[in-house]
């Protein structure tokens, strides 16, 4: 098929490369000059396993491309799909701004077009965006009548960041919500031989799955963490617990989410929290166990900043800075939290992230890093030893190799363990090791 795919963040860039890989010839777009500049010259824009060889490769072959000019994409493609940002707004909803603009470009680009074009939504928004706010724009722009001269499907994203290459190729399931049959059917083609089951049903529906899928991760991470901090106090190992409690199937649920670790982050997780809450509210339902997930993590971050208090040092050394391993995305990332918190009391922090320095020589998050994170930005060190040598406290808030292999073991510094280390068990019997 001909594809054309709009926003090239992390949904998108990975989204198109994967789909020009399957054989479909693809076109991004995106009103980023840089991240078209990268495409067009090979390189990925985003760090994530497997995405440089596989942009590079679908590049070189012609089935991928990047342009600003949306009239000549959507003309040559049968199928858009939209993946542009849904920010938190600041009253906690969902900013739709970024989508409105898209449908308005993609209808007017529509008018001009005779053959019919299906739009997809791939972004996550809240029930109701699609069918009140986003096909109306597409119809006004376009003088045509959605489901009848064109077609439009919602086909929520369930890819993780840091595997989302993988979880392409392996999706835990395909929803398509869909206007009429044809559209449908428009997406469904899309992924034929991918597997997973799909669920083909109405829009709102499509959009709510998302949600679910990511309230339901965050209280996960919520419940593991909450447990675990009544391990540690009560001196009880958190895993020893949590392993009994996963390995039984038949009344509990998947392991993931489930490891007593640090806090969660991430440009999607405590966003659709907010939204979801939001919505609940205005919809006047009270929702007392969502409203306080996010509260629960904030809490969590807190006994990171303590635990790094309680050693009486000044100096910090901070592995990771990201919001998860695998990758170089620093939105609502708990780890810039802690390094923020960690500053703002005074503490002589340096910070090693490899991802994020990749992706700052690339020129990728130059920008974000540049433009919101200008003092953590200069903490950045170019090596693990930089860090090892400025440090008394070492915060490991990644599994990076290199930065396991330079832990020291005992001595006088002390490490604060985030994200239960390999040699946890061992280490927890030492001096100078704290942990989450
Ligand atoms: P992102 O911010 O990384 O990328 C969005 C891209 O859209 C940016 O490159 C931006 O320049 C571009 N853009 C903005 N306006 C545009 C326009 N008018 N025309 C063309 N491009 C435009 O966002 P993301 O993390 O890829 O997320 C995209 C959506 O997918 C969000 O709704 C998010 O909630 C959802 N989602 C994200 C993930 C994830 O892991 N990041 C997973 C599943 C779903």
């Amino acid at each position: 098929m001909k594809i054309s795919v709009f926003g090239l963040g992390y949904v998108g860039c990975v989204s198109a490369a994967c789909l020009a890989g399957q054989g479909h010839r693809v076109v991004g777009v995106d009103v980023n000059p840089v991240k078209i500049d990268l495409i067009t010259a090979g390189k990925a824009p985003v760090v994530e396993e497997r995405i440089g060889e596989l942009t590079a490769e679908v590049v070189a072959s012609g089935a991928l491309r990047a342009t600003t000019d949306v009239a000549e994409a959507v003309a040559d493609s049968e199928i858009s799909l939209v993946c542009v940002g849904t920010p938190s707004a600041p009253n906690g909803s969902l900013s739709t701004v970024y989508l409105e603009r898209v449908a308005e470009e993609i209808g007017e680009a529509l008018a001009k077009k005779s053959e019919r074009h299906t739009v997809v939504f791939r972004s996550t928004m809240l029930p109701g965006t699609c069918l009140d706010l986003l096909i109306p724009i597409l119809e006004k722009a376009s003088g045509r009548t959605a489901g009848v001269d064109f077609g439009v499907a919602v086909n929520p994203e369930f890819l993780r960041e840091g595997t989302s290459v993988k979880d392409f190729f392996d999706p835990p399931k395909t929803v398509i919500g869909e206007i009429d049959e044809a559209s449908g059917d428009a997406v469904a083609a899309l992924y034929e031989g991918l597997p997973g089951p799909v669920f083909r049903v109405p829009i709102p529906v499509a959009e709510m799955t998302k949600y679910a899928d990511n309230s339901f991760h965050g209280l996960k991470i919520g419940f593991a963490n909450e447990l675990g901090s009544i391990c540690r106090a009560l001196g009880l190992d958190s895993h020893q617990v949590i392993d009994v409690f996963l390995a039984d199937t038949k009344l509990n649920v998947s392991p993931a989410y489930l490891k007593p670790g640090f806090a969660f982050g991430g440009s999607c997780l405590p966003k659709d929290l907010r939204g979801l809450v939001y919505a609940a509210h205005r919809a006047d339902v009270s929702v007392p166990i969502l409203s306080h997930v996010l509260a629960s993590n904030d809490e969590h971050l807190q006994r990171a900043f303590d635990l790094v208090a309680r050693t009486g040092k000044r100096k910090v050394g901070l592995f990771g800075l990201s919001f998860k391993p695998g990758t170089d995305d620093l939105r609502e990332s708990p780890l810039v939290e802690l390094a923020e918190k960690l500053l703002g009391k005074g503490y002589d922090l340096k910070i090693y992230d490899a991802n994020v320095s990749l992706s700052r020589l690339m020129g990728a998050n130059r920008e974000y890093i540049e433009g919101r994170l200008p003092h953590l930005g200069q903490l950045l060190a170019g090596s693990v030893e930089e860090v090892v040598d400025h440090a008394d406290v070492l915060v490991v808030g990644c599994k990076d190799p290199d930065v396991l292999a330079a832990l020291p073991h005992g001595g006088d510094r002390v490490l604060v363990d985030l994200v239960r280390l390999p040699d946890a068990a061992t280490r927890r019997l030492e001096e100078g090791y704290a942990g989450l």
